[in-house]
């Protein structure tokens, strides 16, 4: 089934960037990409607290912004947690869930992933579920049974209708933040393979739909190579979307 998905090239500052150092870097972004015919949707997704100040600074600009976690709950006695409502009226369109380094360093799991989904499609933000195998399980041949569990159990007890604006992100662990991506054709295997889990648990045409991102040190060097696969719908980029400069090139897909 062929259909046109447009792509997205999303920024993930991790926990970098000060309030003021946040609008400062939104607003040099806003400004390189005025005016230019871009080849998709582009979203930015800073700390916590740069959330409501980002958006501000964005609104008009067609830059979509997002969190980088929610809470799996929607309110009550969870100090330090944040909810989707709460993002929500701070501005954000999307939120990242499952990334690695939440699973890694806060021991976040498939359950509360799934979780965390239903909150963010509650909260009618578009959720990032991100999966990735680490290296160990890459060398042990496990990738593609891993990436399975990931996207069944994240994705468990939804119809497709509740789906509507998923997107998915592939994050090889060992190719975070590590300059090592994985080569156009690793990815796109795996990018083929996610499709034909969806298709498996969804349809055809869900599959056909949903947007799948690349990450795992994506940069204006190797953007346009990931980007002619015919799976990789766009890119999630950490330590590259820091600088405006950079992440602009990246957006524009040149390098
Ligand atoms: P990186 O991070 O681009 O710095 O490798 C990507 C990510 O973790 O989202």
């Amino acid at each position: 089934m062929t259909v046109q998905r447009t792509p997205l090239i999303a920024g993930n500052w991790k926990m970098h960037k000060t309030i003021p150092e946040a609008v400062d870097a939104a607003g040099r972004l806003a400004a390189l990409l005025k005016g230019k015919d871009l080849p998709g949707e582009v979203m930015l997704a800073p700390a916590f607290p740069g959330l409501a100040p980002v958006a501000e600074v964005l609104r008009g600009t067609g830059i979509h912004v997002g969190a980088q976690n929610l809470s799996w709950e929607t309110e009550g006695a969870f100090t330090g947690e944040v909810s989707g409502g709460m993002l929500r009226s701070a501005g954000c369109a999307f939120v990242l869930i499952g990334h690695s380094e939440r699973r890694q360093y806060f021991f976040e799991g498939d359950k509360q992933v799934n979780q965390k989904i239903r909150m963010a499609l509650a909260a009618a933000l578009r959720p990032v579920l991100c999966v990735g195998e680490t290296e160990a399980e890459r060398e042990e041949e496990k990738t593609l049974e891993v990436l399975d569990k990931q996207v069944r159990t994240g994705l468990k007890d939804f119809v497709r209708d509740d789906l509507r604006g998923l997107v998915l992100a592939y994050e090889p662990v060992w190719a975070i933040g590590t300059g090592k991506t994985a080569t156009s054709r690793q990815a796109q295997e795996v990018h083929a393979f996610i499709r034909n889990c969806l298709a498996d648990m969804f349809d055809d045409e869900f599959a056909a739909q949903t947007r799948i991102l690349y990450g795992g040190s994506v940069k204006s060097a190797n953007i346009a190579e990931l980007m002619r696969m015919p799976d990789i719908d766009g890119g999630l980029v950490g330590g590259a979307s820091l600088d405006p400069e950079e992440f602009a090139r990246i957006i524009c897909f040149t390098g």
